[in-house]
């Protein structure tokens, strides 16, 4: 049955390739109008909103560019919709899942009552490469350890394609209010760092992807850790955006290694196992939606965590004293990305050094990530405190010296992030309270003043977090 108007729901698909719900949309109607709706249901943190100004931007560029227009909106999506369906007589709507649980929630509302009301209301697959319920046990239960998670999610059968692209149909006629009445830009213009590092849109994401099958690809498994390097593809806040998706990164990544572009080998594997990651992080968050704010291990619930502002400032700030923890901080607030080694050496440092609670580090990055995620974030934060699905356990604790050595050998990184410790010597720069006075006084570092004393001594901070951790393992 042809449909006279539709509407096509965008949401964290900010792209027109491989969007199945536009492509349903463009195949069945005559009309069909592209919807943005800025949900309060959603909030977001200051660098999302950054991020998704920029995309919703591209992404009306690219609709216009092909003869079609964004409509912008800010509200409950059920009344926005209904508005939206009212004045342009649509009969249909079409979207792509989100998994977030107040999205599952909500977007099971707007189904039902699209329904009821005689209306169109389907929904598709867009963001991950198989949808979390898809991988079960044997026995019919989720996963709570990666590899197994993996292993069973590929052997379902070869990934899905990208769906084919369909010429756009034209918009009914409308009103749009502009994208500059969301309001998503800052006020104080805090955000040049962002805008020197980014290129939001389905265009820079498919750039970021071809470097990466260009260049860190076949080296990525050797890479991939030193934060210096260009090893990763940065794809994390495009993917999350959903201007560009995984299956079309699957699919990219087996063209060259066919087509002889990267040779097959742990580049591309280990690459690929991260996509896994992600997808094993929905996973968590579909069948475990408590765990976005209590721990997966409900021992964890009585961990004796303490309450600490100053601190926790001092980490935000990237002034604990430990180079490798302030300059990933730093890179964080710069440019609203922080390496992944960084991420596991800071939050760490955070939960185990400070024996603050994971919620106040993920409600930070939540904040400062271009590529804050509901399902990566919880996943990644839970990993670090040792609380979550596959966690490290809590007694590894990282220590922000020798992983700085290992990672950072010369120091590269602190010394972009830290400037004030620029001109130490690759031997002190991890540990710069160790170093000799003349060699502190020659690279112009006055500890307590040009750059902070370390706010806690490791060694001893370790066994206190060692200590809380067997107050909470010795209950039944
Ligand atoms: P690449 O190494 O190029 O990996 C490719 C893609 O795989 C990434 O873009 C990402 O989508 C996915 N991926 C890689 N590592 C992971 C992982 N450990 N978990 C889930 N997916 C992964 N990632 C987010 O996207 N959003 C977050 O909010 C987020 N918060 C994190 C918090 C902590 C405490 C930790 C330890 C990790 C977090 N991560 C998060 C995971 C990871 O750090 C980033 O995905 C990665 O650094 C992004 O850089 P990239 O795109 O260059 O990654």
């Amino acid at each position: 049955m042809l449909i006279k108007t539709a509407i096509v729901w965008f949401r964290q698909d900010l792209r027109l390739q491989d969007n199945p719900a536009l492509q349903v949309a463009c195949s069945r109607a005559e009309n069909v109008l592209p919807v943005f709706i800025l949900d309060p249901a959603l909030p977001l943190g200051g660098a999302s909103r950054w991020w998704l100004h920029h995309s919703l931007a591209s992404l009306a560029r690219s609709l216009a560019h092909q003869g079609s227009q964004l409509y912008i909106a800010q509200g409950p999506a059920q009344r926005e919709l209904e508005h939206l369906i009212a004045t342009t007589g649509a009969t249909a709507v079409f979207w792509n899942r989100c998994f977030e649980p107040t999205l599952i929630a909500r977007d099971t509302a707007i189904k039902t009552a699209l329904h009821d009301q005689g209306l169109i209301a389907e929904s598709f697959n867009a963001l991950l490469l198989r949808e979390p319920w898809q991988v079960k046990t044997k026995t019919g239960t989720p996963y709570k350890v990666f590899t197994p998670f993996w292993r069973s999610h590929q052997a379902i059968g070869p990934m899905p394609p990208p769906v084919a692209a369909t010429p756009l149909k034209p918009p009914p006629p409308f009103q749009t209010t502009p994208l500059e009445s969301l309001q998503l830009l800052p006020h104080i213009p805090w955000d040049s760092g962002l805008k020197e590092t980014w290129v939001p849109g389905e265009t820079g994401a498919h750039s970021r992807l071809e470097t990466l099958v260009t260049g860190p690809l076949k080296t990525y498994h050797e890479l991939r850790n030193l934060p210096d390097q260009p090893g990763t593809s940065l794809l994390s806040p495009h993917l999350h955006f959903g201007e560009i998706s995984p299956r079309q990164i699957w699919h990219r990544v087996q063209k060259s290694l066919q087509q002889g572009e990267v040779p097959s080998g742990m580049g591309s594997v280990t690459f690929l196992n991260e996509i896994g990651w992600r997808e094993f992080a929905y996973h968590l968050l579909y069948h475990f939606p408590q765990t976005v704010d209590t721990p997966l291990n409900p021992a964890f619930a009585a961990f004796p965590w303490r309450q600490d502002p100053k601190g926790l400032k001092a980490w935000q700030k990237g002034m604990t004293g430990y180079p490798i923890v302030d300059a990933g901080m730093r890179q964080l607030w710069h440019t609203g990305w922080m390496h992944n080694r960084v991420r596991m050496i800071v939050a760490s440092f955070l939960t185990k050094d400070l024996i603050l609670p994971w919620q106040q580090g993920a409600e930070w990055f939540w904040d400062t990530l271009v590529d804050a995620d509901l399902a990566s974030n919880t996943l990644g934060w839970q990993w670090a405190a040792g609380c979550g699905a596959d966690a490290a356990p809590y007694f590894r604790i990282f220590n922000p010296i020798t992983q700085g050595e290992k990672f950072d050998p010369d120091g590269q990184y602190v010394r972009r992030w830290v400037p004030e410790l620029a001109a130490l010597p690759a031997k002190w720069i991890h540990k710069p309270w160790a170093a000799p006075e003349e060699v502190l006084s020659s690279a112009r570092v006055k500890l307590g003043v040009t750059y902070p004393e370390p706010m806690v001594d490791h060694a001893q901070a370790r066994l206190a977090a060692l200590a809380a951790y067997k107050e909470i393992a010795k209950r039944p």
